[in-house]
């Protein structure tokens, strides 16, 4: 089973690709962790890619289209296929992964598109609360304190992420909608994109990835 999931930031991507990655086997590919273990490994794409990053530019499509066939034909043994995370990214990147691996197993089966409202998306972002003593994660509108900005278990006060601002949260999702959309669009004249429903609890959206896997 090789398998696409995409999601705006919040829209619970990360935590639907570790349980889809445990349920079906499959290897989780992202391509942060990507670069991060061949620079690490220090491998010839590992260097490449190093030498974008240290002068603070983005990683060419086609280097990361290399990273991502290279990874996919060392998949780990067991794996029953892959979930890519974070890729294609851009509507190049489809094109050429699709070119490179159409008619052959590792061509994608199934892109599942977790669909939030970005006005949910907003409030599960900017509404989140961490107590920086023990952790516990709350949310003004979904897991509110019993007393305002005061951790119910520890009681210490609350902090929030200053980078997660309205201005800056609406331009990230309005970046990921603009270069994402050609990318469904291209999967979807394929047949491939299911749209999940990711505005639910955690069992609801689980029932219908799995309805849409299982056909
Ligand atoms: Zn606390």
């Amino acid at each position: 089973m090789n398998l696409l999931i995409m999601g705006a930031p919040g829209s619970g991507k990360g935590t639907f690709s570790s349980r889809l990655k445990d349920n079906y086997k499959l290897a989780h590919i992202s391509t942060g962790d990507i670069f991060r273990k061949n620079i690490k490994e220090n491998t010839a794409l590992g260097q490449e890619a190093k030498s974008y990053m240290d002068k603070g530019l983005l990683v060419p499509d086609d280097l990361v289209n290399r990273l991502v066939l290279d990874t996919l034909q060392n998949l780990p043994d067991g794996a029953a296929g892959y979930l890519l995370d974070g890729y294609p990214r851009t509507l190049e990147q489809a094109k050429a992964f699709d070119e490179a691996t159409k008619g052959t197993a590792n061509e994608v089966e199934t892109v599942l598109y977790m669909d939030v409202p970005h006005e949910v998306l907003n409030k599960r972002i900017l509404g989140r609360r961490t107590c920086p003593k023990c952790g516990e994660i709350y949310n003004i509108y979904f897991k509110p304190t019993k007393e305002e900005n005061i951790c119910d278990s520890c009681g210490n006060e609350l902090s929030y992420r200053a980078d997660d601002n309205e201005e800056s949260l609406k331009t990230r999702l309005h970046e990921y909608d603009s270069m994402t959309q050609p990318v469904i669009d291209f999967y979807a004249a394929q047949d491939k994109v299911t749209t999940i429903d990711a505005d639910n609890d955690f069992e609801t959206i689980w029932d219908q990835i799995q309805k849409a896997l299982a056909k």
